[in-house]
């Protein structure tokens, strides 16, 4: 049998940093399950470069509870590692490489967890997904969730194993990305005025951006769970301009808006849209009727939520031995889950302190406690629902 330990040394000497194809680890996976007897779901990207894998083992039948992670990770370059990232080394209990923490120290450890799940006499099903290109919006998932909510045997409850060190996590902000872009008119600067300045413009929409995330904060809309405790709205890229004495013609940005689950990130830029469209284009038009403002989404994933009183809450306390539910500041695939009628939880071993970052580590003692949460998990997928 292979220890989570073994099997995360496996996983992350795969560079499946998100650009990368993650078929080698996928096919790792498969052929461990196939050793087990277990057989699994790939469902591939349109260029067949990338898979997600979905496997059910127990009883047939509807519900279960679902294990979930995703096998990406984020690139190593530009960073100062003191070790090699895509090996595993171990030092003083604890184990570095890429991915370790985020997360491919949960995909070990129910990979780990699979022989016992199978000489268990099971009451439900246990289901587990590894998903792709999570790193980069939540995009791979998407068709395994396509397949599943086709499906009547949805599981009851899905565990997304991301690192919070095994305390149990009920919810996260979403997040929605949009690309703004300004067409004006060019013209000589010294006659401004027959132009029209995307550059200016832009300074206008992202101004109003600002204070829409002013209105947002205010404390009636606020939410105590979350840090910070309101939808946050952002600018953090912007294109324009070509030399001081030529009036821009063009301007693009690029802007976040991060809601707490209860929000509409698409209000704000409707908000936006109108603003755009009643008062700066009959302005711009006024000038020249060639000037437009263009909306293009980057990525966008649900905010998360789950009740306290739900089932995926209580079976989420009873596994970690705590109710102190909290919400994390990163996104996960679970509020698409959610979406589709799975209520998900995030809880898993490593603390995302260390993941993105440089010698990202998971401790050998977080991993262990991870192997014996599964076995609760085990012990209580026996007991007649
Ligand atoms: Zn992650």
């Amino acid at each position: 049998m292979m220890t989570s330990r073994k099997l995360l040394e496996q996983l992350v000497a795969f560079d499946t940093t998100s650009r990368e194809s993650n078929l080698a680890l996928i096919d790792f996976v498969c052929r461990y399950l196939t050793e087990l007897g277990v057989s699994y779901e790939l469902i591939h990207n349109a260029e067949r470069s990338k898979a997600n894998l979905y496997a059910r083992l127990g009883p047939a039948g509807r519900g279960g509870v679902m294990l979930s992670g995703h096998s990406d990770v984020v690139p190593v370059d530009g960073q100062n590692w003191s070790v090699p990232p895509f090996a595993l080394t171990e030092r003083e209990g604890k184990l570095y490489g890429r991915g370790t923490a985020d997360m491919k120290g949960f995909i070990a450890c129910m990979l780990a967890a699979v022989p016992h799940f199978l000489a268990q006499p099971l009451a439900q099903p246990l289901h587990l997904a590894i998903s792709y290109d999570e790193e980069v919006g939540c995009l791979g998932v998407r068709t395994l969730l396509d397949v599943l909510s086709a499906r009547p045997e949805k599981p009851d409850i899905c565990i997304i194993g991301e690192p919070t060190e095994l305390q149990p996590v009920l919810g996260h902000k979403g997040k929605l990305g949009v690309r703004c872009e300004v067409q004006g008119a060019a013209c000589h600067s010294a006659w401004a005025p027959l132009g029209v300045n995307a550059i200016e413009y832009a300074a206008k929409l992202i101004h109003h951006l600002t204070l829409t995330g002013q209105r947002l904060a205010a404390p009636q809309y606020q939410d105590a769970r979350f840090d910070p405790p309101f939808t946050t709205v952002q600018t953090g890229v912007i294109r324009g301009g070509l030399a001081l004495n030529i009036v821009p013609a063009d301007c693009s940005f690029d802007f976040e808006v991060r809601t707490l689950p209860q929000d509409d990130a698409q209000e704000v830029v409707r908000d936006l849209e109108r603003y755009a469209q009643h008062e700066l284009l009959p302005q711009m038009h006024a000038v020249n009727r060639d000037t437009t403002i263009r909306f293009h989404p980057l990525s966008s994933y649900p905010g998360l939520y789950t009740a306290e009183q739900s089932a995926a809450a209580r079976l989420i306390a009873r596994l970690t031995g705590s109710e102190a539910f909290s919400t994390v500041a990163f996104g996960t695939e679970g509020g698409l889950f959610n979406q589709i009628g799975i209520p998900s939880v995030v809880c898993g071993p490593g603390s995302m302190a260390q993941g993105h970052k440089p010698d990202e580590y998971i401790t050998l003692e977080q991993l262990n406690a991870c192997d014996a949460l599964l076995r609760r998990l085990a012990a209580w997928m026996c007991q007649p629902a």
